[in-house]
């Protein structure tokens, strides 16, 4: 693997998770028409968002302590170039993730759009109900590294009308040219998540045609996930964050309670299932298992990843940040040389299970590596037995492409004819 940041942007991508960034005095973030800097995003991160080389989207961290140690800033150059830099060595030229206009409008209702949802990369992520319930409990059983609970009143609005979500859907495909939406809820009492999500969901699918991602607990009822298909939903993410049971238990005590491991593993590999039975009609249909890596041994962490998608579904891997105010703002943030096994290890996985990654058009992640980007912390003579599957998943990428932006164009003629009627 090349091992010089300036040549590889994914180790860079990467070591700037583990070490986050210094911001220069020549910089100012929304005066350089960026994103402002979120206080959390969906509780995982907060940081200034970028564009790597190779186009590898990012959320750096700037604001969290381990931070002022980092040898990297972000400085703007006499010529208005934006670098970072180590020390005074330059390494990448960067951009920042371009500040939508619909950042500044407010919904009909009167609240700010981005209190409704927010680009994270490419794609818009919405919480469209209330606080997680482990965070509202008489003694919290929130998981331990997640800041949902501490966002109420910042930048979050608690109340989201399906009106209003479906208008800033809508503002963000127009104005950013989104491809996917990103559904997220916590844990509420009754497993009412899907009824809640649901009707977001259709309303959303409807207005836009983009692609729908829900991330909710394991639904009891398994049969639920059919419906969501039905329903136009393309992804369903379920979050155990740990591996090692000892730990998941330790770093997520209402989700043990609640759920327990097991169930979460079972939904994964349940949806795995149903995503087989479409392959052939192209239909999008992906089980995503989400953990974070840095909460436990590396060898848990390619040992989820290993089960994951020995199941059929495809590895989320999150760094972990100790966000300021999260009961682990102390702990420590995981080092890069620990972590490069464990990423690679995604694309690997991938591709020997020959999963679709790298498939969806216009999706880019800044808050996670995606497996894909993976291959950048591969040696060159390990990628090469992987070169056929490449050449394959490029190939099915242009025909998805080509198949999605067909059915989007009949989606918007149809509401174009429906408006006009
Ligand atoms: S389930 Fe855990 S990670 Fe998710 S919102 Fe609730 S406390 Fe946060």
């Amino acid at each position: 693997m090349e091992r010089d940041t300036r040549k590889n942007p994914g180790l860079l991508k990467l070591d700037l998770y583990c070490r986050g960034a210094l911001i220069d005095d020549s910089m100012r973030v929304n005066d350089d028409g960026g994103r402002p800097i979120l206080r959390t995003r969906a509780g995982l991160g907060s940081g200034l968002e970028v564009i790597l080389p190779d186009n590898l989207w990012t959320n750096i961290p700037v604001e969290e302590d381990f931070t002022k140690a980092s040898p990297y800033v972000v400085r703007r150059r006499d010529n208005g170039e934006l670098w970072i830099d180590e020390g005074q060595e330059p390494i990448a030229p960067i951009q920042l993730a371009p500040r939508p206009g619909w950042y500044d409008h407010t919904t009909s209702s009167g609240k700010k759009m981005t209190a409704i949802g927010t680009l994270q990369g490419t794609y818009l992520g919405v919480y469209p109900s209330r606080v997680c319930e482990y965070w509202t409990e008489d003694s919290p059983t929130n998981c331990k590294f997640c800041s949902v609970g501490l966002n109420l009143g910042a930048d979050d609005a608690e109340e989201k009308r399906v009106s209003e979500v479906v208008e800033v859907a809508v503002a963000a495909r127009d104005g950013s040219d989104i491809t996917y939406i990103d559904f997220n809820t916590g844990h509420y009492k009754g497993e009412t998540f899907l009824d809640i999500l649901e009707p977001y969901i259709r309303a959303v699918k409807d207005a836009t045609g983009c692609m729908i991602g829900v991330q909710t607990p394991p639904h009891a009822d398994l049969e639920r996930y059919k419906k969501l298909k039905e329903m136009g939903v393309n992804r369903v993410s379920f979050c155990f964050e740990l591996y090692d049971p000892v730990q998941f238990k330790e770093v997520c005590p209402g989700k043990d309670r609640q759920y327990g491991l097991q169930r979460y593993l079972d939904a994964v590999e349940y949806n795995a299932t149903l995503g087989k039975t479409s392959k052939k009609t192209f239909d999008p249909w992906v089980s995503n298992g989400e953990i974070i890596a840095g909460l436990e041994a590396p060898e848990w962490s390619i040992k989820a990843i290993d089960w994951i998608t020995s199941v059929g579904a495809i590895p989320t891997v999150c760094l972990f940040r100790p966000l300021k105010d999260t009961d682990y703002e102390d702990q420590a943030v995981p080092k890069t040389e620990d972590m490069i096994d464990v990423f690679a290890a995604q694309y690997e996985c991938c591709m020997r299970e020959g999963l679709p990654i790298n498939v969806a058009p216009n999706v880019n992640v800044s808050l996670v590596m995606l497996p894909w980007e993976c291959r950048w912390l591969v040696s060159k003579s390990r990628r090469r037995r992987y070169l056929l599957k490449e050449t394959k998943m490029a190939a099915m990428k242009k025909v998805f492409a080509a198949q999605f932006y067909a059915k989007l164009r009949e989606h918007d003629q149809r509401r174009a004819k429906a408006a006009g009627a």
